[in-house]
């Protein structure tokens, strides 16, 4: 089965769960997933690797959480049916790097350095309240932001190595045909953007 096959059965068929996630098992999702995984070397949650947000126009990698449940991979319904199978599997490719790269604890303690840099800046600075507030403020959303740009283009270019530049180009391209993020956003850049880091980066 494709995923659009999957996608069809557990979301848009009679199993419809509502807004509800799916959890899909091992035994619902293609082969290809646990081939992907093992090459890249990132291990899935044992039972239910996969979930699927039947309306959500995206798709997120989450990491581990300590004692409850391995790594997971939710996939949005919605970007699902409007995606063709190549560049869904760019997304997959995409979401793994997340995971292999540790991007979600990479962010976390960088949001905390960042936070202690704009602290110790605007206390260093000699000037009104409301501007050293203003700078710590603007340290920390800059340095999130940068190291979240920075995820993603380093996510494309590790999915790049592990399922050839052009599935990634076709999925960064059908993102932009979709119009999927034509403004920048404070955790990613836009389709645009990524589309040229992945060429001027190979
Ligand atoms: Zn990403």
């Amino acid at each position: 089965m494709t995923w659009q096959d999957i996608i069809r059965l557990h979301v848009a068929g009679p199993t419809r769960h509502g807004g509800e996630l799916v959890e899909l098992t091992w035994s619902d999702v293609p082969e290809s997933l646990a081939e992907l995984a093992d090459r890249m070397n990132v291990s899935l949650d044992s039972q239910f690797p996969v979930e699927i947000a039947p309306s959500w126009r995206g798709a997120r990698a989450l990491p581990k959480l300590r004692g409850r449940r391995g790594n997971r991979i939710r996939l949005g319904g919605a970007l699902a049916e409007d995606f063709s199978a190549e560049a869904l599997e760019g997304v997959l490719a995409h979401e793994l790097a997340h995971l292999k790269c540790r991007h979600w604890e990479l962010l976390l303690l960088g949001c905390v350095l960042a936070a202690l840099g704009g602290v110790s800046l605007g206390l260093a600075l000699h000037v009104p309240e409301v501007v050293r507030s203003v700078v710590g403020g603007l340290v920390l959303v800059g340095g999130f932001a940068g190291m979240s740009w920075a995820s993603e283009f380093e996510a494309d270019g590790i999915a790049a190595r592990y399922v050839g530049r052009s599935t990634v180009r076709t999925m960064l391209r059908e993102l932009r045909l979709l119009r999927f993020r034509r403004w920048p956003e404070l955790t990613h850049p836009t389709d645009t953007l990524r589309l040229k880091y992945l060429d001027a980066a190979h």
